[in-house]
C-alpha cells in the first residue's frame, strides 16, 4: 500500500453545471471519494485548483499577474470550503497551509508545520498555488507532492487517464495505461502544463491520472494499475 500521496483536484470539479462556481453535490461528491482514500490509512495532501473561479490566462481583459493573483485566492477559496466540507460531513481531521497566510484563515506551509501535521494525521489541503503568478496548480501540486515526499501523485480529472486525443471529440481516441514524461512532451498531450511535467520528470515523481468513479483512489492507493501512470518508466 501506499503510504504518502498528493491528489491534484481540479477547481472545476467543485464547480456546478460549466464547472463554474461552487455546488454543494460536487463539493459532497468530491470529498467523499477523498474520505475513502483516507479510510486506507494513506497520509494525504490535497491541492486544489481554481478553475471554477478564475484562470489568469482565461481573463485576458485584466493584467496576468492580477490574473493570476486572483486564481491563487480562488484556490484559497476552494480549500477552505473543502476543508468545512471534509471537516463537517465526513469528520476528516484537516488542516489548510498556504502559500501564503492568510491571518484567521491559514498559515504559511512550512516543512515544520507539514511534519506536525501528518504526525498528527491530519489530511493536508494546500491553498494558494505555488504563491508565483505563471504557474498553475498542476505544478502546485507536483511542487507540494516532491515537499512532502508523496509516493505518487494522482490527477484527478473528468476523463479515465490520458489519450492520444480528445475522447470527447474522437471516438476512436487511443486511452495510454502508461506513458513516459517525454512522450507527454513531445507530443504536446493534454495531461498537465509543461513546466508541471518537467518538474515531475526531473524529479521522478511518478503521476496517475484517474477520474472519480468506483473506488479508483483506493484501487490506486493499494497499487491497483487504475487511469494511466505517467512516468520514466513502466
Ligand atoms: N495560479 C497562479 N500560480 C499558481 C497556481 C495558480 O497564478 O501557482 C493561478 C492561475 O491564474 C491559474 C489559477 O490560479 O489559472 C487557477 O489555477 P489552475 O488553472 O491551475 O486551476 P485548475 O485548472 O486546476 O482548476
Amino acid at each position: 500500500m501506499l503510504k504518502r500521496i498528493l491528489i491534484k483536484a481540479s477547481g472545476e470539479m467543485l464547480g456546478g453545471t460549466g464547472g463554474y462556481g461552487l455546488d454543494q453535490d460536487s463539493l459532497l461528491t468530491l470529498a467523499k471519494y477523498l474520505k475513502q482514500a483516507h479510510d486506507t490509512g494513506v497520509q494525504l495532501g490535497i491541492v486544489i485548483g481554481a478553475g471554477n473561479i478564475m484562470r489568469g490566462t482565461s481573463a485576458q481583459y485584466l493584467t496576468r499577474t492580477k490574473a493570476d493573483s486572483a486564481g491563487m485566492l480562488g484556490t484559497a477559496i476552494n480549500a477552505i470550503v473543502l476543508q468545512d466540507i471534509l471537516q463537517q460531513e465526513f469528520q476528516l481531521d484537516c488542516i489548510v497551509l498556504g502559500a501564503f497566510s492568510i491571518d484567521g484563515m491559514f498559515q504559511q506551509s512550512s516543512p515544520q508545520l507539514l511534519d506536525t501535521y501528518f504526525t498528527q494525521k491530519k489530511v493536508v489541503i494546500f491553498a494558494g498555488g505555488t504563491g508565483a503568478p505563471y504557474f498553475s496548480t498542476d505544478t502546485a501540486g507536483v511542487l507540494k507532492a516532491l515537499e512532502i515526499n508523496a509516493d505518487l501523485m494522482i490527477k484527478v480529472t473528468k476523463v479515465d487517464g490520458v489519450y492520444d486525443k480528445d475522447p470527447h471529440q474522437f471516438p476512436d481516441a487511443k486511452k495510454y495505461d502508461f506513458i513516459s514524461y517525454q512522450e507527454v512532451l513531445a507530443k504536446k498531450l493534454n495531461v498537465m502544463d509543461f513546466t508541471a511535467t518537467s518538474l515531475a520528470m526531473e524529479n521522478n515523481l511518478p503521476i496517475r491520472v484517474v477520474n472519480l468513479s468506483g473506488d479508483n483512489l483506493v484501487s490506486i492507493i493499494n497499487k491497483k494499475s487504475i487511469g494511466t501512470l505517467v512516468s520514466s518508466c513502466e
